[in-house]
């Protein structure tokens, strides 16, 4: 490529020694024309070896002028046209040489770029841009690390193999986020070259990755021989522009994994609303028919009571059956009541008192034990100090709940046993706990108990009359007061329910 413009050179010679103007040939400016051609060719290199070719072409007419004449405007005019060739093909070369480094920069930093975007894993990514900056540098070795510790770091090294150990000018700039320079690395105290190195000195330069998280991550370079300013320059630039990459590509990837924590969100969010759908609907089906049991009831005694004249002793057990069914439908409605008003965010209306649990659970368990003859229940009260302030009537519900569900979920009957006193494991709080023998709750049911409308089946259980409500209504009137509500239970062993609710020196 150097060749045409030294021959168009020779060429312009050639015409001026043929028209025999002398120095002050207008045909001198042509030599421009092979100048600017191999600065642009060949760079500082082409524009200075040609500039100087035409340079000298004066020599032989300029220097014995200077000599003989001493410096006249003639001879002056002279030495500026051996000169400016020299000087402008060799700027015009190093401009031009500067640009294609920096053209080579850009698109090194294109590429780096355009390998992170890519749909790649980060370690073939990583690959792919090592290869490129290694070719943009002109390097012997190039290794990537991303990552904050040298032992766990990502590592891409071009060849492959490259291994960085701790002692490695890559780990120092790594652990001190300090550039390492080195001008021989066989002879440099601080790194332990990883490979014998041969008889010309290995440059090496070790730049950490810096984004605004920090160093994370290290280019480490090497080259064989002399290494320009420009090159070191155009690895740190390419650092810079690595360690931004790399942020950006982790902050995509974060962001590519909120997206898909948010569609998971969404869809289990879904699935769950569909779940409360459809024990929506199964609700609707429950509690038509628990409605219409206790209307049954209420319609067919009190029509017997109506029509006929029934003996004192028989009107009294259909006015016992109708109390009985009156109240079922009561609860029914109060608890329906209290969680839609729940629902709707007000709060539930309560009258704290000082409570004599005591007689409140007794009281309880003298009515069950009445009515559920198969069961045996057994009650222990942990001594004097159990104080507590409560509404009597959520408390009353609370436990009446608790204790019908241990005698409903143990249809084969059983042993139901109450406690009640001071929890030792929450520091103020008192639980009362309702333990039983029955079919239990499979563990992965446990979590949705407390939630409205649901129901766990199981076929021992499947006459058992309920909304899904109580335990939810449980944990709303438990939480209402300060407290809580907690279930241990195992599937064919039974369940151990424990109210916590706080003392009375404690306020809610
Ligand atoms: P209901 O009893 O009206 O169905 P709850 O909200 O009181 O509604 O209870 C929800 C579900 O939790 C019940 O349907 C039952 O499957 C389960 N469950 C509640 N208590 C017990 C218990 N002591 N033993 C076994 N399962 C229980």
């Amino acid at each position: 490529m150097i060749a045409l413009p030294v021959a168009l050179l020779a060429t312009v010679a050639l015409a001026m020694v043929v028209t025999d103007q002398g120095p002050a040939s207008v045909l001198r400016h042509l030599y421009l024309v092979p100048i600017l051609w191999a600065a642009l060719a060949r760079g500082a290199i082409g524009g200075g070896l040609v500039g100087s070719l035409a340079g000298l072409m004066h020599a032989p007419v300029v220097l014995p002028a200077v000599e003989r004449d001493g410096l006249t405007s003639q001879t002056l005019d002279g030495l500026l046209s051996l000169g400016l060739p020299i000087v402008g093909g060799l700027l015009v070369g190093r401009l031009v040489d500067g640009s294609r480094a920096r053209a080579a920069r850009l698109a090194a930093v294109l590429a780096i770029q355009r390998r992170l975007d890519g749909p790649e894993a980060l370690d073939d990514k990583l690959m792919g841009i090592a290869r490129e900056l290694r070719t943009a540098l002109r390097a012997r070795r190039l290794a990537l690390l991303v990552g904050g510790d040298v032992r766990t770091a990502l590592l891409a090294s071009v060849p492959v193999g490259t291994l960085v150990d701790p002692d490695s000018a890559a780990a120092f700039a790594l652990a001190t986020g300090q550039r390492v320079s080195a001008e021989d690395l066989a002879a440099d105290p601080r790194v332990r070259p990883d490979e014998p190195v041969g008889p010309t000195p290995v440059r090496a330069l070790a730049v950490p990755l810096v984004s605004g998280a920090g160093v994370v991550g290290v280019m480490a370079i090497e080259w064989t021989g002399e290494l320009s300013r420009a090159t070191r320059a155009a690895a740190e630039e390419l650092a810079l522009h690595m360690g931004l990459a790399v942020e950006n590509a982790r902050l995509t990837l974060r962001q590519h994994h909120f997206a898909e924590e948010l569609a998971e969100k969404v869809s289990t969010a879904t699935a769950r609303l569909r779940e409360l759908d459809q024990a929506k609907t199964e609700f609707l089906s429950v509690v038509s028919h628990e409605l219409r049991t206790p209307l049954t009831a209420l319609q067919g005694f009190s029509e017997l009571l109506l029509r006929s004249a029934l003996p004192p002793d028989r009107a009294q057990r259909c006015l016992v059956y109708l109390h009985t069914e009156a109240c079922t439908l009561g609860r029914i409605v109060g608890e329906m009541l209290d969680l839609s008003r729940i629902e709707a965010g007000r709060p539930l209306e309560l009258k704290p008192e000082p409570i004599d649990l005591v007689e409140l659970i007794e009281r309880n368990l003298e009515l069950f034990a009445a009515e559920h003859r198969e069961h045996r229940f057994r009650w222990t009260a942990s001594g004097p100090d159990v104080a507590l302030r409560a509404d009597p009537d959520a408390l009353d519900r609370m436990v009446k709940n608790l204790l019908s569900n241990a005698v409903k979920y143990s249809p084969r009957g059983g042993q139901v046993c109450v406690s009640a006193g001071v929890a030792a494991d929450q520091p103020g709080m008192i639980e009362l706990a309702v333990e039983d023998d029955g079919v239990g709750i499979p563990a992965d049911q446990l979590p949705r108990i407390f939630d409205k409308y649901v129901r766990v089946p199981h076929p021992e259980t499947a006459a058992a009359r309920g909304l899904g409500l109580g335990l939810s209504l449980v944990k709303a009137l438990a939480e209402a007061h300060g407290g809580r509500v907690e279930v241990d239970s195992l599937p064919g062993k039974g369940s151990r329910f424990r109210l916590l609710l706080p003392g009375a020196n404690r306020d809610f």
